[in-house]
């Protein structure tokens, strides 16, 4: 998408041309009888975070709209057609934190009849993307308004300004010694060189991923459950985890594939909590990737409901994606799968100590987020949250505790009997 901030980009129809950039807001509320009959806009979410902040707005029917940007001070100016202003949009400025890392303000008035304008004050230059997404779940159409910053967080970048590391910068990154804040595991260390384990807590933002039947969100259990694992991790010496997300966002699977492949990751667990249309379905399960098809229907289905997060959690299609566009697997995808199946007995083997296992080996199907050619790549799925007495203890401290503790025994067995290569045998990445 152009991100020429002089040309209006339009929705539906063609370009527009737009003469300057007044924006002038005529706010007019309109009374509730009038908004019964518009199909307007039904709700408003927004999930800010340092990558990007989303503004979802949800309607009752698609519409056109144009959006162009304005420098000094940066805007974002999205004109939404053949609706009206009403209280959901007059509520719209309250939605935004004081924190947001990219938007200080939001607020919507009516440009002109049957037009309202849409005006977002940035916090530094963005890259926009404006796109509709049609209904899928519980949603109904979206427009979803993404701003990305121009420069963004890298993780490496942002491991370094932890002081993770000493002065030893000028050094390749591989053979530097960590300095760490955090108190360390005694004794000696499982690995002999630094290690970078890459957590993915499922779903995020829009995706609430499963959800259970006393209202708690997958999303939010595999987050938890994913910050005591890094904190584990963290205290081991040698060890050092990356989330690929650490609040309440949507991040698009491939990207979080590409987060762990620019950190040159050693292993990938991404975290899931699993459901069931029966409540008594249990236990515990581990993923990995197949080459040849899943190793049953029921792996089969729970690739396919986890790949869909894309939909709910909304992705714009218009822009490229390298990892999913690959169809072949490679030679080195083939040794990958064979030592994520290792991992993920070894973890499996652990979360057995601590829950029923719901299938005794691990299974494997086409999970898009296991797809890194060359990082031994797990999903687990630590529990069903659709199971009333699993919910229970998904959201227990102590279970999730016991859960994180689990996950990386299982990580120590693996890199006991599968010691890291050096960084330099492994080929480098694009
Ligand atoms: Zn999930």
């Amino acid at each position: 998408m152009s991100e020429d901030s002089r040309k209006p980009h339009s929705g539906r129809r063609g370009l527009i041309k737009l003469a300057g950039a007044s924006l002038f807001l005529l706010v007019t509320p309109v009374g509730r009888a009038a908004m019964a009959r518009q199909s307007g806009v039904v709700a408003v979410r927004v999930w800010p975070a340092a990558d990007y902040t989303r503004v979802t707005i949800e309607l009752g029917a698609p519409l056109k709209f144009t959006y162009f940007t304005v420098k000094n001070p940066e805007r974002l100016v999205v004109d939404l057609e053949g609706i009206e202003f009403n209280t959901v949009l007059e509520g719209l400025s309250n939605k935004i934190a004081t924190d947001d890392p990219n938007i200080k303000l939001l607020r919507a008035g009516r440009f002109k009849p049957g037009v309202v304008r849409l005006v977002m004050e940035l916090k530094n230059e963005v890259r926009p993307q404006v796109f509709e997404l049609p209904p899928v779940g519980n949603y109904g159409h979206r427009l979803v308004l993404d701003v990305y910053p121009l420069e963004p967080p890298d993780p490496l970048m942002q491991l370094l300004e932890k002081n993770e590391f000493n002065n030893e910068s000028e050094k390749p990154l591989e053979t530097r010694e960590v300095a760490r804040v955090e108190p360390q595991r005694p004794g000696r260390p499982i690995v002999d060189r630094l290690v970078t384990i890459t957590l993915d807590p499922g779903h995020g933002g829009e995706d609430p991923g499963a959800v259970g039947r006393r209202g708690s969100y997958e999303k939010d259990v595999t987050l938890a459950i994913a910050k005591r694992l890094k904190a584990k991790i963290d205290a081991e010496p040698n060890m050092r985890a990356v989330l690929t997300r650490d609040t309440d966002f949507f991040v698009p699977l491939h990207m979080r594939v590409q987060k762990a492949r620019r950190l040159r990751s050693d292993l990938f667990v991404s975290i899931h909590a699993d459901a069931f249309t029966r409540p008594d379905a249990n236990g515990s399960s581990v993923f990995a990737l197949s080459e040849n098809g899943a190793s049953s229907s029921a792996a089969r289905y729970l690739a396919q409901k986890e790949n869909s997060a894309d939909l709910i959690g909304g992705v714009n299609l218009d822009v490229k994606d390298p990892v999913l566009a690959r169809t072949l697997l490679d030679l080195s995808q083939t040794a990958t799968i064979s030592d994520s199946l290792k991992l993920g007995k070894a973890v499996l083997n652990e979360i057995g100590g601590i829950n029923r296992l719901h299938k005794a080996g691990v299974e494997q199907a086409g999970f898009a987020v296991l797809k890194a050619p060359d990082i031994p790549s797990i999903l687990i799925e630590t529990a069903f949250i659709s199971n009333p007495e699993e919910e229970k203890r998904l959201n227990d401290d102590v279970y999730q505790d016991k859960m994180a503790e689990a996950i990386i025994a299982g990580v120590r067995k693996y890199f006991s009997k599968n010691p890291p290569l050096a960084k330099s045998k492994l080929a480098s990445l694009d």
